[in-house]
């Protein structure tokens, strides 16, 4: 009988013993909420925060976000906290504002494919190399990913971590459907770490731990996890939020599953 040859595994590309945890609520309300919840995060040994300082809202009459103000405050809570600061950036013209005060560019779903966004967040990076969360569009595929991901690098900043949040297809029973196989596709294909938003395709809080375990075990590098201090009142995605006593029992339980994989959440 001959020998049954099995193929080597291929190399999956960057990984690191650690997984970053961007928590934070969907939006920076006060500077009270936004404290709250980096006082949690920070009490938690976590590096990152998350705030939303320019909301790409889907109806003109929802919260807009607090714009510069939010910026200040975030910077505040991370001066105070010693945490670094992640918001997303929806403008061409806000790029050198957010920048300035953020440690963290986000690009969001919505502005997948604005390409022109992305060239403008790669050149007023390019010298401080700061770290880029860029979104999948949620009809957007992996392939297209990739190839606009070159926007932001071809201009001197390859610090980006690509975000998958969910896309849409013909289930209704979430808000997104999380296409988890991202994970090690990009891993395969690239050598950027892959981030998992956690919240975006719950669309409801119970949902969100099951998807964080899975994002864990599929090899994601960073998760994208919205914390709100009092969901019921939050002016935007209040059902996806955890409150701090949620979010604390299930950073827990990561650390004991990132554990298995020999990896430490930070
Ligand atoms: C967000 O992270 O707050 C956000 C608006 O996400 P997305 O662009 O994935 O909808
Ligand atoms: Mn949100």
């Amino acid at each position: 009988m001959s020998e049954v040859k099995i193929a080597p595994i291929p190399d999956l590309g960057q990984r690191t013993d650690e997984i970053t945890i961007y928590a934070g609520p969907c939006s920076v309300e006060s500077a009270e909420q936004f404290d709250e919840v980096a006082a949690c995060v920070k009490a938690l040994g976590l590096s990152w925060i998350r705030g939303g300082a320019f909301k790409p809202r889907t109806n003109p009459h929802s919260f807009q976000g607090l714009g510069e103000e939010a910026l200040r405050i975030m910077k505040d809570a991370g001066d105070k906290y010693g945490l670094k600061t992640l918001t997303e950036v929806m403008d061409s013209a806000h790029c050198q504002l957010v920048a300035d005060y953020v440690d963290g560019l986000q690009v969001g779903a919505r502005n997948f494919q604005n390409f022109s966004l992305l060239k403008k967040i790669g050149q007023v990076t390019a010298e401080s190399q700061q770290m880029v969360l860029y979104k999948r569009g949620f009809a957007g595929t992996i392939a297209e990913w990739l190839a606009a991901t070159d926007y932001i690098t071809d201009c001197g900043n390859g610090n980006v971590v690509l975000c998958e949040r969910g896309i849409r297809t013909f289930e209704t029973a979430t808000r997104f459907t999380l296409d988890i196989a991202a994970v090690p596709v990009i891993h395969k294909q690239s050598l950027y770490p892959v981030c998992i938003d956690v919240s975006h395709p719950a669309g409801q809080r119970d949902l969100v731990p099951s998807l964080a375990y899975a994002a864990v075990a599929a090899g994601a590098d960073s998760l994208m996890i919205e914390v709100h201090p009092n969901p019921p009142v939050a002016k935007s995605d209040g059902p996806q939020q955890l409150t701090p006593a949620q979010f604390e029992k299930l950073v827990g339980e990561l650390r004991d599953l990132a554990a298995v994989f020999g990896k430490k959440i930070v």
